[in-house]
């Protein structure tokens, strides 16, 4: 094992809290730096794949996780009446493998109270707004007071993907979606991820994400696509007219609109995809949405994250910082470029305006959906599995 470091993580999101508990474990001394006094949920729910879990299995945290979440087998959407999309984990060489679908509030809690428990220093509103190098190969973070940190052998960047630490690039996408917590309802499976379409311009997820923290009863998070430019229009347009619309795509989700009586309950989220080229620099690396964030269509990224803190974790034991920064990455990169391009490649046939691409999606591709080979390619897609990322990390499935 190397020397312990000074280390701070910067934000505390999945990708930081889980590398201040990995970096903690292995003995390095570790400060978080937060702006929030409390966790502010963008989106409300998220899937976490059995690549995310084998990191938090690693962490003594998958049965946590596991018990506040609800176990998703399958992926289910429909374009008019037609079967577009059909994954279900069952296909998968490894039986037993599912999704869980949380609330963020739970995933957060799950980690902070494991920070919590190991005594690691976390600082909130701290809002950062840069790094500077001091001494060569020592860093600190820089905040919006004018004030500074000490000075750290390491500084983590898991600010997300609007973080001040790194140069801006990437592009912002069209299209986001309005997201709400609610309560789980009848006439949905309690253990899919179902969807529904119409071309790739309007779409409706609904998705159960088990008990959040404070909730008396099992929630769902249900989202609607729409584009960044009309989400003022959609405000405007008024509650009701919205909800007819989405009701007249799926009429099962009466109940769970019954339940929206303010525009403040959805929350707008819109979709970067951004993939920094140089992850690692003097005393600063990148991990999660600070390096690469992408649309959610396949839901990986807050399993990137973990899977990054991981490697960083790995790549700090047995060198300096400036090889170890240099491994991790390598143990990274081949997986976040795949899955950047996949997310890249699937976004506008769910979720763009394309008439074309939604057409070949429920006239060729979706009846395929189903049947062998295209249920195996997509139920590992979809798990995170594909590139093999849990060989270099020394993680299992089980
Ligand atoms: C609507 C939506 C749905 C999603 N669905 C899925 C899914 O199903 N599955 C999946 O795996 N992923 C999903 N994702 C992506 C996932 O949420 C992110 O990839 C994941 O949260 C990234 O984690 P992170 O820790 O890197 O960054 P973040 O979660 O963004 O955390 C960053 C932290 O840094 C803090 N911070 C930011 N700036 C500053 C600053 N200047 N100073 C101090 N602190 C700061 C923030 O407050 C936050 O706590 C979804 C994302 C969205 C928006």
């Amino acid at each position: 094992m190397a020397a312990p470091r000074d280390i701070a993580v910067a934000g505390c999101g999945p990708a930081g809290l889980a590398a201040a508990l990995l970096l903690a474990r292995d003995g390095h001394r570790v400060t978080v730096f937060e702006r929030f006094n409390a966790p502010v949920p963008i989106g409300s729910g998220l899937m976490i794949q059995p690549t995310g879990l084998a990191v938090l299995r690693g962490l003594g945290l998958a049965d946590a996780l596991i018990a506040r979440s609800a176990r998703i087998e399958r992926l289910f959407g429909t374009a008019n009446g037609r079967v577009v999309l059909d994954v279900g984990y069952d296909t998968l060489a490894q039986p037993g493998l599912c999704g869980f679908g949380v609330h963020r509030a739970t995933l957060f809690a799950i980690l902070h109270e494991a920070v919590f428990a190991a005594g690691i220093p976390l600082e909130t509103g701290r809002r950062i707004v840069g790094s500077e190098l001091v001494s060569g190969d020592r860093r600190r973070l820089t905040f919006a007071d004018g004030r500074s940190s000490e000075r750290f052998d390491l500084i983590v960047d898991a600010l997300g993907t609007r973080t001040p630490l790194a140069p801006p690039c990437g592009r912002a996408l069209r299209y986001g979606a309005l997201w709400a917590s609610l309560r789980r309802v009848e006439g949905f499976a309690p253990d899919a991820l179902e969807q529904r379409y119409r071309r790739a311009s309007t779409m409706a997820g609904v998705l159960p994400i088990g008990r959040p923290p404070g909730a008396e009863q099992e929630q769902a998070a249900f989202f609607w696509s729409i584009r960044a430019d009309r989400v003022a229009e959609w405000r405007a347009a008024g509650l009701e007219a919205w909800k007819e619309g989405v009701r007249e795509l799926w009429p099962a989700t009466t109940p769970l609109l019954d339940q929206i009586d303010d525009p403040a309950q959805l929350t707008f989220a819109r979709y970067a995809h951004r993939t920094l080229p140089r992850p690692a620099e003097t005393a600063l690396i990148h991990i999660g949405d600070a390096w690469h964030s992408a649309s959610p269509q396949l839901g990986q990224g807050a399993n990137m994250a973990l899977l990054d803190a991981h490697a960083l974790a790995i790549g700090l034991r047995t060198a300096d910082v400036g090889t170890g920064l240099a491994a991790a990455v390598a143990m990274r990169r081949r997986h976040v470029r795949l899955y950047q391009s996949l997310t890249a490649l699937f976004t506008p046939v769910y979720q763009s305006d394309s008439r074309i691409l939604p057409f070949v999606r429920d006239r060729l591709v979706g009846p395929l959906s189903g049947r062998w080979p295209a249920d195996r390619i997509q139920a590992a897609m979809v798990s995170g599995l594909i590139g093999r990322p849990l060989a270099p990390l020394a993680l299992t499935l089980a």
